[in-house]
């Protein structure tokens, strides 16, 4: 337009100078006319304005002279031409503009037909129930998914009171719910029961939300609910799996705590009398008798010694298989366990005539991680099978390697009979000698068993390989440990303080219920002449005892009439009187947990019935040697 109205003024210009040049303001008029009424509109308001700019304005507008004819009349077909082409420009503009406004028009309503019909589609296919509620409470027509999740068929359950099919329990809940909504409440899922054809009452799952309308203002709500019946089955069942597997837990841990109850009641009955037998036969033992009794003693005492490792050995499997084992790990230089453990059974080696050799040890100066005591036990237990299944005049070969990974490696091998491989699978089972029971070699069939589970339970693993008629290699690998940095060397100083020889100045005093044990300590501080042993068979009489006469040392039993032996512990220890006498327990009770415990209220040592007499003997005089030593003492 801009460019139409440029060309004009040209032309003006041309034909008629500077003077023939319609005023411009004249086009305002001539626009708005073919604007608004198409080019008939504009041709008149340019003849119009022609008249205006000629006749009727005698004077020329921008000269102030005189207008000529020959400019009126090129001003009025001027402005009649250019009425015409605006006029006509504009025509067009405005039916392409209606053209495209229509066709807008047109689209736009065929996307809002195809959305519904696409919203339809959902609504037929949709395999969960959709429902609109509108703004009033009014509920729409039903989605075909309630034929297959209420078994009705839509047109019918249109014509029911749905809100009223509703479960009783579950029904104000509900309606609460969609009010909420309607009110404009965020969007919610709630579960409720609806019933279904057959009778049945099926859980449906709604997601529903609110709607709004232009305005912001709620206009309604949409729910979508799903059939959850198989679901919620599926959770009540897991629940009820759950709290059922709760129960067992607990009952089983409740067995296993009466089991573990049984195992500490029944180390304490089987450890008791054999105290007496053990204790007793070694002091007979000391006392040189007749070579025909020292021999029966022996006995006595070699089955004592059997039945003793035979209920060590079936407590312990008892407590690994019940999860109880309590092991104190720590880095341990496999070296010396395993020489400590060679060194153990050279002499059982050297009387069956077989060479135990250790090779290639270097990585024996290594440590691992493991509990001391028990380790020993495993290696104590491999070499001593490797001599007692050995051929006779064979030879044990000790290795210690690295593996793979973490960790080190004991090989124990031998030059025995083997293992058939059908036999292996059942090597580790507790009681199973694999026929060695009718070959005269002692044995209990456990220390396998155990060896494995004790290997298990510190981390590492425990293996065999065996070629039959030429031997076997069994071996252990363990976690390697770093070195530890400080050692208790103060600690050890003092534990390896010498024994010095009572010089008769001291009192023991003994609490303990059992007379058998009573007597036998009696009988064995007899070898310790001087010595003056007070007795209590209760724990506050005891108690009692230690205030009047402070002596030099107690030794005290756990299993007491009136109170438990750790009380009377914490007695002694709480009382300035007794602060300061030591204590020794003696208890049928060899659980680890037990012995850590009575330590740590201030024990000084633990001794484990049956006594071992020498062990017996080398703490009572150590205890006494620190208390000479003791300035408070
Ligand atoms: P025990 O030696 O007390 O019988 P173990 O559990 O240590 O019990 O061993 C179980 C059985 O495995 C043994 O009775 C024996 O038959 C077999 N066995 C163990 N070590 C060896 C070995 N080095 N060579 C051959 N057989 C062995």
């Amino acid at each position: 337009m801009v460019g139409l109205l440029g060309l004009s003024w040209l032309v003006s210009y041309v034909l008629g100078g500077a003077g023939r040049v319609p005023p411009h303001w004249f086009y305002v008029p001539i626009l708005l006319a073919a604007a608004r009424f198409g080019l008939p509109g504009a041709a008149a308001t340019a003849v119009v304005a022609g008249l205006v700019a000629g006749p009727l304005l005698p004077l020329d507008v921008a000269t102030g002279t005189r207008q000529h004819f020959l400019d009126w009349s090129a001003r009025l077909g001027f402005f009649l031409g250019i009425g015409l082409v605006m006029g006509a420009v504009i025509v067009r503009l405005k039916g392409s503009l209606e053209r495209e406004i229509a066709l807008a028009r047109e689209g736009r309503d065929l996307a809002l037909r195809e959305s519904e019909a696409t919203l339809r589609a959902v609504f037929a296919a949709s395999p969960d129930m959709i429902t609109m509620v509108e703004a009033d409470g009014e509920l729409g027509p039903p989605s075909p998914a309630v034929r297959d999740i209420l078994g009705y068929e839509p047109a019918e359950y249109a014509q029911m009171d749905r809100m009223s099919l509703i479960h009783p329990e579950d029904r104000e809940r509900v309606n609460e719910t969609l009010r909420s909504l309607l009110r404009g409440g965020p969007p919610v899922e709630f579960r409720f029961r609806m019933p279904h054809v057959d009778g049945r009452w099926v859980v449906l799952e709604s997601h529903a939300r609110g709607m709004s309308d232009a305005e912001g203002r709620p206009s309604g709500l949409v729910a979508v609910s799903r059939d959850v019946t198989k679901k919620v089955t599926l959770e009540e069942a897991l629940t009820s799996a759950k709290k059922e597997a709760e129960r067992a837990r607990e009952d089983a841990e409740r067995a296993n705590r009466a089991k573990s109850e049984f195992l500490s009641r029944m180390s304490h009955e089987l450890r008791t009398p054999l105290n007496a037998i053990l204790g007793f036969g070694q002091l007979l033992a000391m006392d040189g008798l007749e070579p025909q009794h020292q021999e029966s003693v022996e006995q006595i005492l070699k089955g004592g010694k059997h039945l003793l490792d035979l209920i060590n050995e079936v407590l312990d499997i008892a407590r690994i298989e019940s999860g109880r084992m309590t092991l104190s790990l720590e880095p341990v230089v496999l070296a010396d366990a395993l020489s400590e453990a060679i060194g153990l059974i050279q002499p059982l080696a050297a009387e069956q005539g077989i060479e135990l050799k250790a090779e290639d040890a270097r990585s024996a100066d290594r440590y691992v991680r493991a509990d001391r005591q028990r380790l020993k036990q495993v290696l104590l237990n491999l070499l001593s099978n490797a001599v007692k299944y050995n051929r006779s005049g064979g030879r044990v070969i000790v290795r210690c390697l690295e593996v793979q990974g973490e960790g080190l490696r004991v090989e124990v091998s031998d030059q025995g009979a083997g293992i058939p491989p059908e036999m292996m699978d059942r090597l580790f089972l507790p009681f199973e000698r694999l026929g060695a029971e009718g070959t005269g070699v002692e044995g209990t069939g456990l220390g396998l068993a155990l060896s494995k589970g004790l290997t298990e339970a510190m981390g590492g693993s425990l293996g065999m390989t065996s070629i039959p008629g030429q031997g076997s290699t069994f071996f252990v690998e363990l976690p390697r440990a770093e070195e530890p940095g400080v050692t208790d060397e103060q600690g050890e100083a003092g534990r390896r303080l010498g024994a010095p020889a009572p010089d008769g100045s001291h009192t023991l005093l003994y609490i303990e219920d059992n007379l058998a044990n009573l007597r036998l300590i009696e009988r064995a501080l007899d070898h310790r002449p001087g010595l003056i042993l007070l007795s209590a068979m209760q724990g506050s009489l005891g108690l009692d005892l230690a205030r009047q006469h402070q002596p030099d040392l107690i030794l005290l039993d756990l299993h007491l009439p009136d109170m438990p032996g750790e009380e009377v512990l914490r007695h002694l220890r709480g009382d300035p009187r007794t602060q300061r006498i030591p204590v020794i327990v003696i208890s049928a009770d060899a659980t680890p947990g037990q012995i850590r415990n009575l330590l740590a209220t201030g024990a000084r040592a633990y001794l484990t019935k049956p006594i071992d007499v020498s062990r017996f003997f080398e703490a009572v005089d150590q205890a006494l040697a620190e208390r000479r030593l003791d300035p408070a003492g």
